[in-house]
């Protein structure tokens, strides 16, 4: 096997969950060492998430792993709604918990997560990928499974799948160019959702709305601009700031659930234990609430008490629910069927008079505040 025997706790993957969970149990002096299956540059240049929870922010600060995102992320408390009624903005600091997000590119954090893993005497052998976790379970006191959607460790958890497709798609783009506006914004058109989300001074993420199946590279840089600009209406409200797109993929819009997320010395962390749809910026947010819950869990059961890590599962699944309930809200609100069929009709109404109640509800608005912060 020869993949890190004699560790106490081996982690598949080297993304947000594997490394927060690593970086906990080294502080402690835990012997823990890291299989990912990329190479390291790979691994520190995969752009995907950006926004990172208030509580996040605190379980990095009290894990000492927050200097790169206070020193280089910005603070974002805005976002705004655009469709054929207007546009509204929400400034979720004042509703809600009065909570606010920083903004720090996902590759920056996995970085600084890397390089603090590797000062606090850590291990990770990169281009190593797990074909099996049997091995490893008889290895190790414990292995966490953080190797993703995609990984090897959900299929050793026995247990009850839940499994949704919304039947959605988004072409998932960055731009090499400034954020358009301040604000995160939402806008719902005929044509399909778009969005608009700073990632950078320099680098902006765009989401259009497009059909399963879509060929990611069927549209020209220019076309993409045009259905940009068209769907978020910058008739109405000023032109988009262009630049050369630098990647462009599909993000289907799936959830999944594993019930549970542990069994044995095994244990399922972040995408690995749920796949959350980005409609509401949730699934690196839960990777750390995860990661800080396991290891805690962990440090306490190596010193002899294993009662955190006993209901691990039960003490993650309501909150990866509530964050999957508050995702499946938002693919409702920013997507409705194509067509003049009455379903079609009578959920576009509906989708109105969410928008309506959002834009107008103070009781409303702090619900969505709290649920689209927090988890
Ligand atoms: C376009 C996009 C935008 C997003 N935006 C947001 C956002 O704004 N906010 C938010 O909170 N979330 C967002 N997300 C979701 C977020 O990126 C993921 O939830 C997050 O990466 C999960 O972290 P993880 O560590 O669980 O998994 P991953 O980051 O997927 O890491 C898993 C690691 O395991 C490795 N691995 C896989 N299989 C093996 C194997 N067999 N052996 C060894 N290693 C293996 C992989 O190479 C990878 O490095 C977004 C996702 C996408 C795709």
């Amino acid at each position: 096997m020869g993949q890190g025997s004699g560790a106490r706790v081996l982690i598949i993957g080297a993304g947000p969950a594997g490394l927060v969970l690593g970086n906990i149990l080294r502080a402690e002096g835990i012997d823990c060492v890291i299989l990912e299956r990329r190479s390291r540059s790979h691994v520190e240049h995969r752009a995907r998430a950006g926004f990172l929870a208030a509580n996040s922010v605190r379980i990095l600060d009290q894990h000492g792993l927050s200097t790169g995102l206070h020193e280089f992320g910005r603070q974002h408390d805005t976002c705004a709604f655009r469709g054929e009624h207007g546009q509204f903005e929400l400034n979720y600091s004042e509703l809600g918990r009065g909570e606010i997000h920083t903004v720090y590119p996902q590759q920056n954090l996995v970085r600084d997560l890397i390089a603090t893993f590797l000062n606090r005497g850590g291990e990770i052998r990169f281009e190593t990928p797990v074909t099996s976790v049997h091995p490893l379970l008889e290895t190790a006191r414990f292995v966490a499974g953080a190797d993703g959607q995609h990984g090897v460790a959900q299929a050793a958890v026995p247990g009850r799948r839940y499994r949704r497709d919304h039947q959605v798609s988004w072409l998932a783009i960055l731009a090499e160019a400034p954020p358009s506006m301040a604000a995160v914004m939402y806008a719902i058109h005929p044509n399909g959702f778009a969005g608009h989300m700073a990632r950078t001074p320099s680098v902006t993420r765009y989401y259009l709305q497009c059909a399963p199946g879509h060929d990611p590279a069927s549209l020209s840089d220019d076309q993409i601009w045009a259905e940009l600009s068209l769907r978020m209406r910058i008739d109405e409200y000023g032109a988009l700031k262009q630049g050369p797109i630098i990647e462009r993929r599909i993000v289907d819009m799936y959830s999944n659930v594993l019930d549970p997320i542990q069994h044995g010395n095994l244990f399922l962390v972040g995408d690995a234990a749920s796949l959350i749809s980005p409609s509401a910026a949730k699934g690196a947010n839960l990777a750390i609430m995860e990661a800080d819950l396991l290891g805690q869990a962990m440090i306490a059961a190596l010193r002899g008490d294993s009662r955190a890590l006993d209901r691990y599962s039960a003490d993650c699944l309501p909150r990866i629910w509530r964050a999957q309930e508050f995702s499946h809200w938002m693919i409702n609100l920013l997507h409705s069927p194509p067509g003049d069929s009455d379903d079609a009709t009578f959920l576009r109404a509906l989708q109105r008079a969410r928008l309506e109640s959002l834009r107008t509800s103070r009781a409303h608005q702090d619900f969505f505040a709290e649920n689209y912060i927090g988890i």
